[in-house]
């Protein structure tokens, strides 16, 4: 039987955006399984506690196929939650020259601590290149329409959240 290849989206998700969906949707296409991993820094101040990251995750992706889709969140280092994912595909979204730096360096380290793990870098819909989870963020805090770049329930949890 053919092995099914999974691959890991690791980020933040503060909250997820179209972007990310649309990164998602490029992975199932080449993945037989894409494993959306939340980033769990008990040092780090988020907008969304964890379960709620995660949940608005699934819910934005209620028309994927689910069977394909599974929504985790991990801490500590990548490469020890690949092994434990038994992956060894990381996916990036890129969005501009800007986000190469950052991502190079991190796709080396990476490699570094786990010689058996490559990352795949998806380029971003155009139309998605200017979206970020924190400039969704800093719209919604002064009352911004945020209801074009993120799915309807993120849309609706954030405007019940800033009131
Ligand atoms: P991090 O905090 O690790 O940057 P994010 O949740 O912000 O995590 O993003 C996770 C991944 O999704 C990163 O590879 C990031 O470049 C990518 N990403 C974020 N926004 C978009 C977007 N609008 N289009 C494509 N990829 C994106």
């Amino acid at each position: 039987m053919k092995k099914r290849r999974s691959a890991v989206y690791p980020g933040s998700f503060d909250p997820i955006t179209n972007g990310h969906v649309d990164i998602i949707r490029r992975a199932g296409i080449l993945f037989d399984e894409v494993i959306i991993a939340v980033i769990v820094k008990p040092s780090k101040k988020t907008f969304f506690r964890t379960p709620e990251r995660i949940s608005l995750i699934k819910n934005s992706l209620r028309e994927f196929d689910l069977e394909k889709v599974k929504v985790v969140s991990f801490s500590g280092l990548l490469v020890n939650y690949m092994k434990e994912a038994g992956s060894e595909i990381i996916i990036r979204g890129l969005r501009a020259v800007s986000d190469f730096d950052y991502e190079f360096q991190m796709a080396l380290m990476n490699r570094k601590l786990s010689g058996r793990v490559e990352t795949v870098f998806l380029m971003t819909d155009a139309k998605f290149s200017y979206l970020s989870s924190s400039i969704v963020r800093e719209i919604a805090g002064m009352g911004g329409d945020i209801s074009a770049l993120v799915p309807g329930c993120v849309a609706r949890k954030m405007r019940g959240q800033i009131k």
